[in-house]
């Protein structure tokens, strides 16, 4: 039997899984966590074994792989980084040095989210909408498709918005605008902060 040591685990909300409601259902939550995300970490786990990419980091597999093991692994990434950034009890507004830069780059915090709101409804199809920063703190908004994300241009992201369907459908439907506007209120700016700062 082959070691399972570095396979890899879905990891737990880091919040119970109705704290985010009437934002974000639990019933969503359930889906997107527990199934979504689990089916991508279990897939995952089934393409790497007994591969070279068995004992890489999530973050090695994304960048020195394509197709099939690609996209489970950056959507474990995605996902990760997506339920981590949301909070029961956000911080509605980013300070210090992301808030200088925010204003800096894109005018304010309401510009930026109207930015990223815009882009995330003229997103075709599945994808994400990401804020990133390169090492020097210049900001980006970026739009990927599928499970696309900013690690492989060197970019380190600090805010995603999933605009997969399964991330919305079952609490607004077809209203993907809905979606987005709900996920501002759960969006924690300290997290994002905090990533902007260790970048
Ligand atoms: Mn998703």
């Amino acid at each position: 039997m082959t070691t399972t040591k570095s396979l890899f685990t879905l990891a737990p909300l880091p919040y119970d899984i109705a704290a985010l409601e009437p934002y974000i259902s639990e019933q969503t939550l359930h889906y997107h966590h527990d199934k979504h995300l689990a089916g991508y970490v279990n897939r995952l786990n089934e393409l790497i074994l007994g591969t070279p990419f068995e004992g890489m980091t999530l973050k090695q597999i994304i960048c020195q792989s394509s197709g099939p093991v690609f996209n489970n692994a950056a959507q474990v990434w995605n996902h990760e980084f997506y339920f981590n950034q949301l909070s029961p009890t956000p911080r509605k507004e980013p300070e210090g040095m992301l808030k200088a830069a925010i204003e800096e780059y894109y005018g304010g915090v309401e510009a930026l989210k109207a930015k990223m709101t815009s882009d995330a409804l003229a997103l075709f199809g599945s994808g994400w909408v990401w804020l990133a920063t390169d090492d020097k703190g210049v900001l980006c908004v970026l739009s990927k498709p599928n499970a696309a994300t900013p690690l492989t241009e060197g970019l380190t992201p600090l805010l995603a918005i999933d605009v997969w369907e399964h991330a919305y459908y079952i609490d607004h439907r077809n209203l993907r605008a809905d979606g987005v506007k709900a996920l501002w209120e759960v969006l924690d700016w300290k997290i994002i902060e905090e990533r902007y700062d260790a970048r």
